[in-house]
């Protein structure tokens, strides 16, 4: 249960006052559903403006407040702007300009021979001095000296600045006085101020170690809620086991595992043989060969008398894993079976039964495979695919089945750099396959401007006459879905009218049956032109598919689209990546698409991206919504994770049931980022 000093914070915005239907939407859209996300809801930047005696003091392009006395009011020219001429205390002249609307309450604001205090920013038009819409008029010199620093709120449609700072004050009000959970000299060193105060300075100046503490307070609670998930899993019991060889021995690969491989193989095998479970992550590019990897772990169970099991994020990727599954360890006489949410009647049956009275030793499946209904004889195993598309707490849930608690390795193709692993997946162990499997043949990348639109659709159509498959794919960006999907459907249709029925079209919003079935046609080569408008499935592996053509390629993260070039070039034959852009292209733009040419090496590709700046995306995944941080950015998790990594790893070490006075103040830091799931891990036990 949530301490209660924090209930107030996480009340329903609508509690607060002026917030009805209509604000809760665009409120909605900028994440804040909570007091609390309104406390944190950090200004962008700030205004900062001078108080000047007279225009001859001001330079233009400078933010003023000055006293004016208007003149005139001109009536708009036809669609012209509202003016007031005002004269300052020197005789000087400057409009007030107003568009729209806004030149009714101008009127009002500003009569004629009365002295007003203006703020805004002095601009020039034609020979006249002119401010553009004032951002405060007021009779009353006091009520600006309070904003002459002014934060600047991100926004969203239907809201204003002086609406967002209205309701972020009732927030701050209401912020309780929390006991501390920094280490005190940690504090003093950084001079960092309380936690209510570095919320309320954040909100009222660029306070840079307002802001640091701030997102050190969410790395922490990161750092420390990761941290108790490690040791609470050292505390718990496991199987240790040890297979004999007889299985993998019968294993016929057509190919000699890479370094990396056995290297990760051994770590694998040592961490097995524990008595606490295993905890580990297995981080390789796509084509590096997880799958093998996963497999001789699986069968190491098995040969030591239990069960493993693969989930994968999705049906089609179960379906995938499992007939290479199948196929790989057919010599071995191991029974490996498919369980989906899709399976009905006999054949469900006959999968529970399998796994209770355990002749099924290595099941692959969606999260079906954990049901309540689902039990197994002895699951020691379990292998989870696509890591990033589980949270935490979801990845403890689903450990939870076997007696024993069963040894979990997750797998990754999303390459993370160094300093972000440990923010992402701190709780685990790591094991990298940093090496591709040799004779793999590069992937043919170009970036193409868009106005080159009709040579490209001539290219993927001699693409498909020799009989080969590929992927067009169209930007799917959260803020403008709609507009997107339209874009990609208009696509869809027109590559659709040159090309014919072999063109088929899959996004987000298709039902999942659906989907799957277009996917199916496009993996069984029916389908020869895939127009899909999110990511394509991480994972799909459709080796006859070896053209990509990405649209509005500036659009994607860098290792967005590391990702969707790895859906080509699984062949035997040469794949190309066409990367389409736009006119228009920032330096930074060109830079991270020529690096994209330049390396398909995912770490490197990650590592650079960090340093370009886009890392946005390698966080990850803000966009499919499993962002571990909202207020630290890219250069405060750099310069601030390890500190707090370091300090969540004292606490713990002296503190590991949170028990002390410091340890009770952590626990509500918890609360507070909702890593609830930790502060349960200590009652666990
Ligand atoms: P991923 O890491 O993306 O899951 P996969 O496990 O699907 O990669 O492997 C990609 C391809 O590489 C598969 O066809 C697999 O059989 C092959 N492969 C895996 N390991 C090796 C190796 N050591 N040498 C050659 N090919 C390999
Ligand atoms: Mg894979």
């Amino acid at each position: 249960m949530r301490p209660e000093i924090l209930n107030p914070l996480f009340a329903e915005i609508d509690t607060l006052e002026g917030v009805g239907p209509k604000l809760r939407k665009p409120l909605e859209k900028l994440g804040l559903e909570r007091l609390k996300d309104l406390a944190y809801h950090l200004p962008d930047r700030f205004v900062l403006r001078r108080t000047v005696d007279n225009l001859d003091e001001a330079s233009v392009g400078e933010q003023i407040v000055v006293a004016l006395t208007p003149t005139e009011h001109q009536a708009p020219k036809g669609r012209g702007p509202f003016r007031v001429l005002a004269q300052d205390a020197l005789g000087n002249i400057c409009a007030l300009t107003y568009f729209g609307r806004a030149s009714y309450t101008a009127k009002k604001l500003l009569p004629v021979g009365e002295k007003r205090w203006v703020a805004g920013k002095l601009d020039q038009y034609g020979q006249m001095l002119q401010i553009v819409h004032p951002d405060h008029v007021t009779g009353d010199s006091a009520e600006l000296t309070g904003k002459l620093v002014e934060p600047v709120y991100p926004l969203a449609e239907g809201l204003t600045q002086p609406r967002i700072a209205g309701l972020a004050a009732q927030a701050l009000a209401k912020l309780p006085q929390l006991a501390e959970w920094i280490e005190p000299g940690l504090l003093d060193r950084q001079k960092w101020a309380p936690w209510r105060d570095a919320l309320l300075l954040a909100h009222k100046d660029e306070h840079a170690g307002a802001r640091d503490r701030l997102a050190y307070d969410e790395l922490l609670a990161n750092s420390l809620a990761l941290m108790l998930v490690k040791e609470s899993n050292r505390n718990r019991r496991g199987q240790p086991l040890r297979g004999d060889g007889s299985l993998r021995s019968r294993l016929q690969l057509p190919f000699g595992l890479t370094g990396a491989q056995q290297r990760a193989i051994g770590e694998i095998e040592g961490d097995m043989a524990q008595s606490s479970p295993m905890l580990r992550l297995l981080q390789g590019d796509v084509g590096s060969g997880k799958t093998v990897v996963a497999l001789e772990a699986m069968l190491t169970a098995v040969e030591a008398g239990t069960q493993a099991a693969l989930l994968a994020p999705t049906e089609i990727l179960a379906r995938q894993h499992y007939e290479t599954i199948r196929q790989l360890a057919a010599p071995t006489g191991v029974n490996v079976a498919l369980f989906t949410g899709r399976d009905k009647g006999r054949a469900r049956e006959s999968i529970l039964m399998g796994l209770m009275d355990g002749s099924i030793h290595i099941v692959v499946g969606t999260h079906a495979i954990f049901q309540e209904a689902v039990s197994y004889r002895n699951l020691a195993m379990v292998v989870i695919d696509e890591q990033h598309r589980f949270g935490v707490g979801q990845r403890l849930m689903l450990t939870q089945k076997g007696k024993a608690a069963p040894h979990c390795l997750a797998m990754t193709a999303t390459p993370i750099p160094r300093s972000l692993t440990l923010a992402q997946y701190g709780e685990m162990e790591v094991s990298r396959l940093d090496e591709m499997p040799p004779g793999r043949q590069a992937i043919d990348t170009r970036v193409v401007s868009i106005d080159r639109l009709a040579d490209v659709v001539a290219g993927v159509e001699r693409h498909l006459a020799s009989g080969q498959q590929a992927y067009w794919v169209c930007p799917m960006v959260r803020e403008n879905e709609g507009e997107d999907l339209a874009a990609a459907e208009a696509r869809f249709a027109t590559l659709q009218a040159r090309l014919g029925d072999a063109v088929v079209l899959v996004h987000g919003q298709l039902k999942p049956e659906l989907k799957d079935a277009v996917m199916e046609r496009f993996a069984r080569g029916e389908a020869k032109l895939l127009v899909a408008t999110t990511v394509i499935e991480v994972g799909v592996d459709v080796p006859a598919a070896t053209l990509i053509v990405v649209e509005q390629a500036e659009r994607f993260g860098l290792a967005q689209l590391h990702q969707l070039r790895g859906r080509v070039g699984r062949g035997s034959e040469k794949s190309v990546c066409l990367l389409l852009r736009g006119e228009q292209l920032s330096e930074t733009g060109r830079k991270r698409l020529a690096l994209l040419r330049e390396t398909q090496d995912g770490f490197r590709i990650a590592e650079a991206d960090l340093e370009l700046r886009g890392g946005g995306e390698l966080l990850g995944t803000r966009q499919s919504g499993d962002a571990p941080f909202n207020i630290a950015t890219l250069d405060q998790i750099q310069r601030l994770l390890p500190l707090a990594h370091d300090d969540a790893r004292l606490l713990i070490e002296r503190d590991g049931g949170l028990a002390s006075q410091r340890g009770e103040a952590a626990r509500m830091l918890l609360y507070l980022f909702e890593r609830d799931w930790g502060v349960q891990l200590l009652r666990g036990g």
